[in-house]
């Protein structure tokens, strides 16, 4: 599709060049054989009154029609060199201008192949168990409810995934309504989200109070944080705890989520913030469920505020993930 789309453009940057190049020749091939019409046509004074006018005439009209052979001629090699020149630069200038949409439509296609992929891993297994299911005869009412169960399950992943997705498309082109926001009800209701996760897994949260206030839309900036406290306890090991903290400079507040789990690899780093991507060994761990969205989420939420994520992290030590986001005068 790019492919016939820089063929259309190069052509129509073409025609308009050799449009512009050929009604300029046509002028300046009027003019001039107006101007060489004029020259030739006044005899010199000398000749005008002696025997020679009818011979000059003949000359005259030879070496006019010879200068407008001359023009043509030249002006035909100059439109030449214009369709040459002008179709190399039309194919650059087209290569140019396609050049982020062709980008933007490959990202798309990859995020439509991820997406797909991560909804069939669940409507696979779902599908296979109840196979297996049908194919047994004698199934219990205990194996038919472990089986519910265990489809219960694939359907919530399915439903945090289209959320997660959902909420990538509405981020794309939700504008954040900003106002001064208490970074400590930020706090408060993200880790009153986490409680219950990080509750079974024995992990305290800790957090200092603080008077600070971001120029923020409360609710996006309450998402990131519980995305980025979500994590922490994600992977964190059990009866660890994750210190919660925000801190200002002269022009921002810097919320950071410090955590003692098993940290990020340095060639995980990278991609972290990639849509999809989740560590070799997050994948391998059971009961860390997730689909690799989180991060670019959080990511996006920021850069709407003018703002960033910060990682820190020691492979093994833990990491500490931080929203940086524009301080409000209190
Ligand atoms: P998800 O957590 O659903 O896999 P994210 O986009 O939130 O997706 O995170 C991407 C990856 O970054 C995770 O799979 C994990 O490998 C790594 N990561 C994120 N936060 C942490 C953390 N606090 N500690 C260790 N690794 C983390």
């Amino acid at each position: 599709m790019i492919k016939s789309a820089l063929a259309k453009l190069t052509l129509y940057y073409l025609a308009i060049i050799m449009a512009i190049s050929l009604s300029f020749s046509l002028v300046i091939y009027q003019v001039s054989a107006n101007e060489l019409n004029r020259n030739y046509s006044r005899p010199p004074v000398f000749v005008s009154f002696s025997n020679l006018l009818d011979a000059y005439s003949g000359f005259a009209r030879d070496r006019l029609t010879e200068a407008q052979n001359r023009l043509k001629l030249n002006l035909l090699l100059f439109n030449f060199t214009v369709l040459v020149t002008g179709g190399a630069a039309s194919y650059l200038l087209a290569r140019r201008t396609l050049r982020p949409i062709g980008e933007a439509f490959a990202a798309q296609s990859q995020f439509t192949a991820d997406a797909s992929h991560e909804l069939r891993t669940p409507l696979t297994a779902m599908q296979t168990e109840i196979e297996v299911a049908l194919r047994n005869k004698q199934l219990s009412t205990k194996d038919a409810r472990a089986l519910l169960a265990s489809n219960l399950e694939e359907v919530s992943k399915l439903k945090s995934l289209a959320n997660a997705l959902l909420q990538l498309a509405q981020n794309g082109d939700q504008l954040p309504s900003l106002q001064k926001t208490p970074v400590q009800d930020v706090i408060d209701t993200a880790i009153e989200r986490l409680q219950t996760q990080a509750g079974k897994k024995k992990i305290h949260i800790n957090h200092e109070p603080t008077p600070l206030l971001a120029v923020a839309d409360k609710d996006m900036l309450t998402e990131a944080l519980t995305i980025l406290l979500d994590n922490a306890v994600k992977y964190s090991p059990a009866k660890s705890s994750i210190a919660v903290g925000a801190k200002a400079d002269s022009h921002n507040v810097i919320i950071a989520v410090t955590d003692q789990g098993q940290g990020i690899a340095p060639e995980d780093m990278p991609h972290i913030f990639d849509r999809f991507y989740r560590s070799d060994q997050s994948r391998n761990k059971d009961g860390n469920e997730g689909f690799g969205l989180g991060l670019s989420i959080a990511e996006r939420i920021m850069r709407l505020h003018s703002g960033r994520v910060q990682v820190l992290s020691k492979p093994g030590s833990g990491s500490t993930f931080s929203l940086v986001v524009p301080v409000a005068n209190s």
